[in-house]
């Protein structure tokens, strides 16, 4: 390997070369939520945007495959491991300053994004206090535009810094050319694989009211007329902790990707062809409006009558039992065991209501 010295280290090879630092055959799993997967081929964790150029021209160099990782909590990685370049994200710092009404937030991918929230809320700005709770990093947030609540980042985002992968350039986006939709955006659709997230731009309103729009929290809330923004964020908290869907190492429910379906949004044509089909079973089939002739449907509810209760148990894998759609880890569990869960919840749903669930999590290493 030219311009690299080597050395061995607690049974790894390390390299350095330039400055990032090169490993080999790095544990996945501890790095993800779900807690399964092989090891990657060749690991590098950026802290600098020179390091995650490097990391890229590295992988090029060769002809290797990389995946960008940020805080491991929607990825199921193969038994078999990734078979080429994993590049985390550690990139840190939030810089932000004020503008009339606003504050602005320049917040480094790498950085966690609860923390940025709750800071947000300490501050008194308004825009991201209904994602409270919500696990990973700042960098993953705009690729499926991360929502929750009646909010999603879209409503803050006003920049994306990036680097491209193949020119290396750094390149910034506006809202606009992020082309975001529901749970969506040019990241994981037109542009996939393309940019590496580097940096996200934020506008809060300063001493802006929180949003409710969302039942849920607004029960939470019981008789606060006029919550504040930390009210708020306590109420959508307590919400997800009680679906296990905020990290918590004792709890077991929390050893998942989070939701493991994407709630399907269909015609109105089709709606209706499921709530009939529902309806021969005497089920009412739920569903929210989503633009001018479509319906969304939950797909927990979808899971769940087709079979798959919340606390289902297949050996070391099953079915959260706060929440529907979260398989869980339950200990020992290996890639193929989940991958088979879900394989079986998509062909009962498939059977039961004619429709064809899409996994949320991304894949890496099948
Ligand atoms: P949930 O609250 O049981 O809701 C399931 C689905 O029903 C969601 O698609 C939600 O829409 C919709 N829904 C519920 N009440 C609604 C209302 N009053 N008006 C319109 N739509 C309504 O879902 P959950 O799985 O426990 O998730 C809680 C929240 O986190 C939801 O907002 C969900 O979308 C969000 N979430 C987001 C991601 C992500 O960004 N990738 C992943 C997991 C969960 P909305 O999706 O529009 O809220």
């Amino acid at each position: 390997m030219p311009r690299a010295a080597r050395k061995t280290h607690e049974a790894q090879h390390l390299y350095w070369l330039f400055t990032m630092i090169l490993r080999e055959q790095v544990r996945l799993a501890p790095l993800t939520t779900l807690g399964v997967g092989g090891p990657a081929q060749y690991f590098v964790e950026a802290t600098t945007v020179a390091e995650v150029r490097e990391g890229l021209e590295f992988a090029k160099d060769r002809n290797l495959p990389e995946f960008v990782l940020g805080g491991g909590s929607n990825v199921v990685v193969a038994d078999e491991g990734f078979a080429g370049l994993v590049l985390k994200i550690s990139l840190r710092g939030i810089e932000s300053h004020n503008h009339v009404k606003f504050r602005f937030y320049r917040v480094a991918a790498g950085e966690e994004w609860d923390p940025f929230v709750a800071r947000a809320v300490e501050e008194g700005c308004a825009g991201v206090e209904c994602l409270s709770g919500i696990p990973g990093t700042v960098g993953g947030t705009p690729v499926q535009n991360v929502g929750a609540y009646g909010q999603d980042v879209s409503e803050t985002i006003v920049g994306v810094k990036t680097i491209n992968r193949h020119s290396l350039e750094v390149v910034d986006f506006n809202p606009v050319q992020c082309a975001f939709g529901y749970r969506s955006s040019m990241f994981h659709s037109t542009a996939e694989q393309r940019y590496v997230i580097l940096s996200v731009e934020f506008r809060l309103r300063r001493d802006g009211a929180p949003t409710l729009t969302y039942p849920d929290v607004r029960r939470a809330l019981g008789s606060v007329a006029e919550p504040s923004l930390r009210q708020v964020r306590d109420a959508v908290l307590g919400i997800r902790r009680s679906k296990s869907m905020v990290l918590d190492p004792d709890d077991e429910n929390s050893h998942s990707a989070g939701s493991f379906f994407k709630n399907p949004i269909v015609t109105q044509r089709k709606y209706d062809t499921i709530a009939e089909k529902a309806q021969l079973r005497n089920l009412a089939m739920p569903s929210y409006p989503a633009g001018d002739g479509w319906r969304k449907l939950p797909a927990g509810w979808l899971v769940e009558h087709a079979g798959f209760a919340k606390g289902y148990t297949r050996g070391a894998v099953g079915i959260s039992s706060r929440h529907s759609l979260a398989i869980v880890n339950r200990g020992g569990a290996t890639a193929a065991d989940i991958v088979a869960l879900k394989d079986d919840i998509q062909a009962r749903v498939r059977n039961e209501f004619g429709i064809e669930l899409e996994p949320e999590p991304v894949f890496v290493g099948f």
